[in-house]
């Protein structure tokens, strides 16, 4: 039996991993969760899974935390180094990576330095400096199995040749709310607007990305982190049906796809039983959605985010993980009813711009270029 941490264990992700678990009784055991600050959310799933350990990252939250615990007989932790903690604990063998955003990377990075399995759903870490993470996965004999959909699909549709033989990558998009709106639309956006994904039930930071397809410009740089295929290779098409997730073309030009309904729940079991599938219960894709699936092209004058990803991702160096921190920082200032929807393009496209790259020699390197980032979005919003 698999011995679980769950690494955000509240959030879209993390709920959709632990009901994966309740569908194959007997082959995961809980080990520890950890949360952001949602003591409730986290308390309920300790009565209901026993963990040994769990940890809630915002301190303030532990007296909640506590009370709420009816008699729970585990650990609880609180801080940012209680999540490294539980990331690293020998006593669990596989860590699903669900923090969402930068937050993450330090203990997904523990985990990896461990020698653990590691599912990653949490794609910004990875954008940030990917190199950095395989590097201390293959040192340490660290595995990453994809979460993210397309990757998963990628990962699935890649098995199908030989190393090497993969030649081109498409991964596609629903293209969010807005695929249809003009220009003017957009402009007059409002968080409820851009929070109403038409295919996709998920956290409220990668909704807005769908909104923007900077959840597409993040995914094109973890694709090519991940499998080694050049930017070139790596191509966005739009398919509001949300059934294919990615093609995989190979040197003979036989392409390959993985399809599914959306349901994150699908690539997450995948990435927990690989290299084995099982019957998990989940529901199947009926022949009737597959009737009518369209492909589309990004239109890159309303989406510049695309434009940003290839840009960032030539660049190299620390361009990856200022993109990414730019984003974040300007989806933060929307949500919270700061900015207008279409200045996170300015922003994160501003930001971009102005930074001056520096070779991602290390997590320190990594760290200062997202706070510089982050104060360079806010200091122009
Ligand atoms: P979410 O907002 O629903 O959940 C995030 C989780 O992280 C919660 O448990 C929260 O408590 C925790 N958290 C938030 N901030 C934290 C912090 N500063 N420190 C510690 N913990 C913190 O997000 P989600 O939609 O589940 O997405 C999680 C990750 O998975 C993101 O990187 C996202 O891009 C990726 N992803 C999500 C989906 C999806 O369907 N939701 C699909 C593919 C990839
Ligand atoms: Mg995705």
């Amino acid at each position: 039996m698999k011995a679980l941490c769950v690494l955000g264990s509240t959030g879209s992700i993390g709920v959709s991993t632990l009901d994966v678990v309740r569908r194959l009784p007997g082959k995961f055991r809980v080990h520890s969760l950890t949360a952001g600050s949602n003591a409730q959310k986290l308390a309920e799933q300790a009565a209901e899974f026993k963990p040994a350990r769990i940890a809630i990252s915002e301190k303030e939250k532990y007296a909640e935390l506590k009370s709420q615990l009816n008699g729970y007989r585990g650990e609880v932790l609180a801080g940012d180094d209680a999540l490294c903690a539980l990331a690293e604990d020998a006593a669990s063998d596989y860590v699903v990576s669900a923090i969402v955003g930068a937050a993450g990377l330090l203990p997904t990075l523990a985990a990896l330095k461990k020698g653990k399995q590691v599912g990653i759903a949490n794609k910004e870490p990875l954008v940030m400096c990917g190199p950095l993470m395989i590097a201390a996965a293959e040192k340490a004999g660290s595995t990453i199995l994809p979460i993210d959909s397309e990757h998963s699909a990628v990962f699935q549709s890649a098995r199908a040749g030989n190393h090497g033989e993969v030649r081109k990558i498409v991964l596609t998009a629903s293209g969010g709310p807005f695929r249809k709106a003009t220009k003017e639309m957009m402009a007059k956006a409002t968080k409820a607007d851009a929070l109403k994904h038409p295919t996709w039930s998920m956290g409220a930071k990668i909704t807005i990305d769908s909104a923007t397809l900077m959840n597409k410009a993040l995914e094109i740089i973890e694709a090519h982190f991940l499998f080694g295929v050049p930017y070139e290779g790596i191509q966005v098409w739009v398919h509001p049906q949300s059934i294919v997730h990615a093609l995989v073309e190979f040197t003979d030009g036989s392409v390959v796809a993985q399809l599914g309904l959306p349901d994150m729940r699908l690539p997450i079991q995948y990435a927990l039983t690989y290299p084995e599938r099982l019957d998990g219960g989940l529901p199947v894709l009926p022949i009737e959605k597959m009737a009518a699936l369209n492909f589309e092209e990004p239109d890159r004058e309303r989406f510049p985010s695309l434009d940003f990803s290839y840009e960032a991702g030539r660049k190299g160096g620390t361009a990856p993980a200022v993109l990414n921190a730019a984003n974040e920082e300007a989806v933060r200032l929307f949500l919270e009813g700061t900015v207008p929807f279409i200045r996170i393009f300015d922003l994160v496209g501003k930001t971009l711009s102005a930074h001056q790259v520096k070779p991602m020699d290390d997590v320190p390197t990594v760290l200062e270029a997202d706070r510089w980032a982050r104060d360079y979005v806010k200091r122009n919003a």
